[in-house]
């Protein structure tokens, strides 16, 4: 067995049940969200060093002065999107760990995910190998302009916080699709859910969130 995924026995196992019992505390209740945070084995997605933190409810250094997102940010972030029904294609910016990316794969029939890291997106790509998740397609650019081959999405989820709402973020979202976005300079982020309608977008503040900024251009 690869060695990354040897820790997933008991210990994990009961350590994960802890996180969940703290996303759950935390307010989320889609449980569709929560069990397959259950079974996803976020230690192998982070740096050996912090294998035995991974299951504390906080973002973790993953390199490249990036970090893999809080868990609980991640259950509430996918329980928005999921919130008005089951989204079948689902694009992702910002796959950073790809731990956001394996539950999304896990509850979504496909998912496209940018990032514009390298090195991460290579680390991202063994480890959804490792899980045997074949339904995400992913492509090394700046997702602020989208994927524009594949659109329209019915779910968007970003990552990373742009200062302003990406216009090709809109555009490329479909009718009655779902855009979980957080917003925002520095520390004054606020994470946003935008619904596309037929006449156009109805936005919703959520709650002040802290996220890596989007940037431009690839690295
Ligand atoms: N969901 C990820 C979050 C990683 S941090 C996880 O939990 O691991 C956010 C990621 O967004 C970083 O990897 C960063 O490189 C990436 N990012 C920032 N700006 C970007 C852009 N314009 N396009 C694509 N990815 C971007």
């Amino acid at each position: 067995m690869n060695r990354r995924l040897q820790g997933i026995g008991m210990t994990s196992r009961r350590t994960r049940e802890r996180m969940i019992g703290r996303i759950r505390e935390l307010g989320v209740k889609n449980q569709s969200v929560l069990d397959v945070m259950l079974e996803t084995p976020r230690h192998i997605f982070v740096e050996e060093a912090f294998a035995s933190r991974a299951y504390e409810d906080m973002p973790l250094p993953i390199g490249f002065s990036q970090t893999i997102s809080q868990p609980y940010i991640v259950a509430r972030m996918t329980e928005l999107l999921l919130e008005s029904g089951p989204r079948d294609k689902v694009l992702e910016v910002g796959t950073g760990s790809g731990y956001q990316t394996a539950v999304l794969a896990r509850l979504c029939k496909k998912v496209y995910s940018v990032e514009r890291i390298y090195p991460l997106q290579q680390r991202a790509r063994r480890c959804l190998q490792d899980l045997h998740l074949r339904n995400v397609l992913m492509k090394h650019s700046d997702g602020g302009w989208g994927w524009e081959d594949y659109a329209p999405y019915d779910g968007i989820l970003v990552t990373c916080a742009p200062a302003d709402l990406p216009q090709a973020l809109l555009e490329q979202l479909a009718p009655g699709g779902v855009l979980v976005i957080p917003v925002g300079d520095g520390r004054n982020q606020m994470l946003q859910r935008i619904v596309r309608t037929d006449s156009g977008y109805e936005i919703e503040d959520i709650e002040p969130v802290v996220f890596v900024p989007l940037l431009g251009g690839v690295a």
